[in-house]
């Protein structure tokens, strides 16, 4: 079948031929509707060397943001999982046995540190090819929901939600304000789960001002690029400042940004993996102010984000590519040209 390869580190990835998997004891093979491009993936081949953190071992296939079909089941799988069904696939895999696995909190597995690191076109083969096979427990039913722009919510659309609930807390009382900087896959998602859950004024900003008018679309006001960013921020929020950030591209000028305009007790999330660097101390930060990372999310949060698909509330903004204009989908990817999420449709 054919198939997008991660080869070699600090190596564009190949269009090629791989032979077409086996779902083992407990996996589902599943034809595939549509398989996301993240800018993670970039990372992946692009900046990682062997050994850096987030580094994952080559050759595999790739794609962590998947759906499909149910072609086959492994042995010892649920009747429930219907041959046929449409669903989505949660990406991360932890070791299945800790107390953290057992609840569908993957990302958090106790023995991630012993063990090679395994999620789906993350270290094991993924979906951008046309089978992947995957945990049938970490299958979430779409009903008849559109499949195919589905796809990012695995990652573009559970990462901004995770990393929302977290925050609600800070987004609660009323007069709040949330922002949003990086307006692409993961931002314009985060930006209608704020719009969904909250009533919070989102303010949103992007390098791009076909990003921000999207934004617009999907209930955000927005600031331009520019070196008075912080105080137009500011000024949106009547100098009260921002009750909860979300930084989907955390480059260090980011991370200025939207601790720069932190309101007191605020939460600022670094999301994306630019990796800037923050300083954090008495003086330097509004009081009682926090700063986390997030990573991905869990299994029964991914059916949350789902019922929210189902109900109109997330409505992805996708470029459909054929298989054998993959490549082409991180190149535009790359260039900073993709609206929305690309998805590869093999
Ligand atoms: P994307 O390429 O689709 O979107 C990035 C957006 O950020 C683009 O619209 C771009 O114009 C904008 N941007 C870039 N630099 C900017 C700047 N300095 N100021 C304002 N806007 C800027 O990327 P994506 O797939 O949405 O991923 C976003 C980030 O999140 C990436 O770093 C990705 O690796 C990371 N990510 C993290 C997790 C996690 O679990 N924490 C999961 C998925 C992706
Ligand atoms: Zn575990």
């Amino acid at each position: 079948m054919r198939a997008v390869v991660f080869e070699d580190y600090q190596t564009f990835p190949a269009l090629t031929d791989v032979e077409a998997p086996e779902p083992g004891p407990g996996e589902v093979l599943l034809k595939v509707a549509g398989a996301g491009a993240c800018h993670s993936d970039v990372s992946v081949y692009h900046t990682f060397e062997k050994g850096s953190p987030g580094a994952q071992k080559p050759p595999f296939v790739l794609g962590h943001e998947n759906s499909g079909w149910v072609e086959r089941v492994g042995t010892g799988v649920s009747e429930r999982i219907k041959i046929g069904a449409a669903y989505l696939v949660y990406g991360p895999i932890g070791c299945q046995h800790c107390r953290q696995c057992v609840q569908g909190k993957d990302t958090y597995c106790e023995n991630a540190a012993t063990m090679p690191y395994q999620a789906v076109g993350l270290g094991r083969d993924g979906g951008m090819a046309e089978y992947v096979t995957v945990l049938a427990h970490h299958l979430v039913p779409l009903g008849d929901a559109d499949p195919v722009s589905a796809a990012p919510l695995a990652d573009a659309g559970l990462t901004p939600y995770h990393a929302i609930k977290r925050a609600l807390p800070h987004l609660q009382g009323g007069g709040r304000y949330a922002l949003a900087i990086g307006l692409g896959g993961l931002g314009q998602i985060g930006v209608q789960i704020l719009r969904a859950l909250t009533g919070a004024t989102i303010i949103a900003t992007d390098l791009r001002a076909d990003a921000r008018e999207q934004a617009e679309a999907n209930g955000a006001v927005t600031v331009p690029d520019g070196d008075d960013q912080v105080e137009q921020i500011l000024e949106k929020t009547h100098g009260r400042g921002i009750d909860a950030a979300f930084d989907f591209v955390g480059a260090g000028s980011t991370i200025a940004t939207a601790a720069g305009a932190m309101a007191q007790g605020g939460a600022l999330s670094v999301v994306g993996i630019g990796s800037g660097t923050h300083e954090f101390s008495f003086f330097t930060n509004p009081y009682e102010s926090y700063v986390t990372n997030t990573y991905w999310g869990t299994v029964s949060e991914l059916w949350e984000v789902v019922d929210m698909y189902r109900a109109g509330q997330i409505r992805p903004q996708v470029e459909r590519y054929g298989m054998e204009q993959a490549l082409e989908a991180y190149r535009r990817l790359e260039a900073g040209e993709v609206n929305g999420r690309a998805v590869v449709v093999p």
